[in-house]
């Protein structure tokens, strides 16, 4: 029950009513006993700077941050933890002792999602197509976890260097950059990880791989998108033999994660998952 010593944790972005983030946390919340209400709001650009200074004059424990503000928020924050540095984007915030420090959970979200499933990325290839905030923090959490190869196919060829070069730079030379248009002529990869939107509701026709593009022999096809739950891409896969995974699990983790990072507490994937199905 919300009564005076109810706290607030948020999420800003833009738009935010699809989010199934206060459906999640809420029903988190109740069942863990946390006195704590999660709340969507819809913040207009010119506004992140003033949203987050009312949210440090509140003393609101922590937020979400979404599209479009991931980047645009960093620099109203007082210290950015080394993962969302190398994203270059943040998406979870937590008030410590008056200081607002910013997360990046995409990564974490991604490994965990893996590691739940027994899939071990050690010396494997890796195939990931798009190379926005999403891939970064992907190639990163790969890079981390010992892949061999990561090859980095994005519309923009630039936007797949830059990314690749930050990944070479930071952690291990890895990283090689294509043109989307070209992956038809690459090696079949081991793991092939679709963080662009193409297919995504209500564009569900969409598929980030060109027709007659083979997917047999790819052990694993993850589609970060979880809306549609099965995307055009993830039936190629499945029809292919190969395993597909959407993102639901990655937003999972990511859930538990934040709530890790606000709360100190862990909560079960069993809770999490019920809360993303079932909310309140
Ligand atoms: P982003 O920063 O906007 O990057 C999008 C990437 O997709 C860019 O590289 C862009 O290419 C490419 N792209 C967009 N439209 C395209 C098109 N029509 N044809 C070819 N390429 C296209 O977005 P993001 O934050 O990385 O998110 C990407 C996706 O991952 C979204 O669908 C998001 O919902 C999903 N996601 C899921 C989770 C999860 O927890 N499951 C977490 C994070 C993100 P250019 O560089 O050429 O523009």
């Amino acid at each position: 029950m919300i009564n005076a010593s109810t706290g607030l944790i948020s999420l800003i972005g833009h738009p935010v009513e699809h989010s199934l983030s206060p459906q999640m946390h809420n029903y988190i919340y109740n069942h863990m006993g946390l006195n704590y209400v999660y709340m969507a709001f819809d913040v207009q650009p010119v506004d992140v700077g003033e949203s987050i200074k009312g949210f440090k004059a509140l003393k609101v424990k922590g937020f979400n941050v979404t599209v479009p503000h991931k980047e645009a928020v960093m620099p109203f924050l007082d210290h950015i933890d080394p993962m969302a540095e190398l994203v270059g984007a943040v998406n979870t915030v937590v008030s410590r002792d008056g200081m607002l420090i910013g997360y990046n959970t995409d990564g974490v979200g991604f490994m965990r999602s893996l590691e739940y499933r027994g899939v071990d990325v050690k010396n494997k290839k890796a195939l990931i197509l798009g190379a926005g905030g999403a891939c970064k923090a992907v190639a990163a959490a790969l890079a981390m976890r010992g892949v061999q190869r990561i090859t980095i196919a994005n519309r923009t060829l630039q936007k797949a260097e830059a990314v690749a070069a930050s990944i070479n730079h930071h952690i291990a030379a890895i990283a090689y950059a294509i043109s989307l248009d070209d992956i038809m002529q690459l090696e079949r990869p081991d793991i092939l990880v679709n963080t662009t939107p193409l297919g995504m509701w209500p564009y569900t026709d969409g598929c980030p791989i060109p027709d007659g593009y083979d997917l047999s022999g790819i052990e694993l096809v993850y589609d970060l998108i979880y809306n549609p739950e099965q995307t055009l891409l993830m039936k190629k896969a499945v029809d292919s033999g190969c395993q597909a995974m959407n993102g639901l699990d990655m937003l999972i983790w990511q859930a538990i994660e934040a709530i890790r990072i606000w709360f100190d507490v862990d909560v079960p994937y069993g809770l999490a998952m019920q809360a993303l199905k079932r909310g309140e």
